[in-house]
């Protein structure tokens, strides 16, 4: 079926981000995995590509272009490429929003030229050893100094936790106030208190930094704080639908890139003297699979056109990230099936898929959580 949200635009730029993958990340990606970490150079390059910083207003440095539609075709392009260490849908779609849309004049001058050109890398603590799915449990606490915030605590599974330059921190700064209590802080790399903990090791994304970090009597000037004082829960309300909806989409591409080389493979694969794909079960396997990925591919293009006008809500963007994330799962578990002892090889592609594709139904707000936001709207 073909798809209707994009102008040549878009597919122009497409072949840029591949392009960009082709040169830049491809010859790199396996020293990368197995170092559990990407090079600062392939930050630096996506920035000279112009491919961070999309929605960022030029005169900050950024592609002055908030149609969400690009950032769609870039977390599309590098799921295909099976890159998601590089976490530029994470620094653009989930952290951008916050540095652009929340700052000041002058804060806006000091971190998004960074931002863009790839020297300051990004991330956003939320998580701790324990608050997940319940943030209102977040015990990371800033205190009023007069001229300072001295924030204390500790937080887990950040992704760019190791390069990040520069973090966005909830922390608590009313302790009675429960979700009306906590605020958003920008942390810097350099700043005395702040410390890395070790680089976690995943069965999958291995090329992805994902840290543990914590804060001993950090300073953070008062000049640091993000947005409204208590008023992060609002703020995290307004931007995580756009979070989710970025990794609903990288979700249906991941599935329909599997679905297309399990395609190819049953094609070529024999068994019982013939192709694996003229046995009906193994038709009937795709067929449904396609006939998901399409069904899930119109709801999540319109998603992204609703979310463009501004329309899209906190629910339907639940919807797209339950459901999307976990079509990837049973598909990236069914494609493997399909290639048989091949697809325990992490040689093949799939293998790789299906580790990397298992958090997906996790991280940003769990399959659960999702339905929970979804079931509230409908039955309170
Ligand atoms: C690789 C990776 C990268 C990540 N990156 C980031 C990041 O950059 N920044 C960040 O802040 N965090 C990040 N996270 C953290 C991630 O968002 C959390 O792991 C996630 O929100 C779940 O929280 P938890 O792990 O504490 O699980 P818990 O909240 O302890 O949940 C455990 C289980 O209980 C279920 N559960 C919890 N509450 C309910 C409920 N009310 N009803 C039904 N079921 C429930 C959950 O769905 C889950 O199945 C990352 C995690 C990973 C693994």
């Amino acid at each position: 079926m073909k798809r209707q949200i994009f102008t040549p635009g878009h597919e122009a730029f497409r072949e840029t981000v591949r392009a960009f993958l082709a040169k830049e990340v491809a010859p790199h990606y396996a020293r990368w995995e197995e170092d559990g970490i990407v090079s600062r150079d392939a930050w630096l390059a996506a920035g000279r590509q112009g491919l961070l910083g999309l929605a960022v207003p030029e005169e900050y440095g950024g592609g002055g272009n908030p149609d969400f539609r690009y950032g769609v075709v870039l977390a599309e392009e590098f799921t295909r490429a099976g890159a998601a260490g590089l976490a530029v849908a994470l620094h653009n779609d989930m952290v951008g929003p916050y540095l652009a849309k929340l700052s000041t004049e002058e804060q806006k001058r000091r971190w998004l030229p960074g931002f863009c050109s790839g020297e300051t890398i990004s991330a956003i603590a939320m998580t701790e050893p324990g608050a997940g799915s319940d943030l209102q449990g977040i015990r990371t606490a800033a205190e009023d100094r007069g001229d300072h915030w001295l924030l204390n605590g500790s937080k887990t599974f950040i992704s760019n936790g190791i390069l990040a330059d520069l973090v966005v921190v909830v922390a608590r700064t009313t302790p009675e106030g429960g979700a009306k209590g906590l605020s958003l802080f920008v942390v810097e790399r350099g700043m005395p208190g702040f410390e890395r903990g070790r680089n976690l090791d995943k069965i999958g994304q291995k090329a992805q930094d994902t840290a543990e970090l914590f804060f001993h009597d950090v300073r953070v000037p008062r000049e640091n704080l993000l947005g409204e004082l208590n008023g992060a829960f609002l703020h995290l309300m307004a931007n995580l639908p756009q979070e989710r909806l970025s990794i609903a989409v990288s979700a249906i591409a991941a599935a329909e890139h599997l679905l297309e080389a399990t395609t190819r493979y049953v094609k070529e694969r024999e068994a019982f003297g013939r192709p694996l794909a003229k046995l009906q079960h193994i038709r009937f396997e795709i067929a449904e699979m396609a006939t998901e990925c399409a069904v899930t591919r119109a709801f999540l293009d319109r998603c992204v056109t609703d979310h463009d006008r501004g329309e899209l809500d906190a629910v339907h963007a639940s919807m797209a990230k339950w459901w999307a994330t976990e079509l990837q799962k049973r598909v990236a578990d069914r494609c493997l099936q399909l290639h048989g002892g091949y697809g325990y090889m992490t040689e093949f592609p799939v293998a790789k898929a299906f580790t990397d594709g298992r958090i997906q139904t996790i991280y940003g707000g769990t399959t659960e959580i999702m339905k929970e936001i979804i079931g509230r709207s409908l039955l309170s």
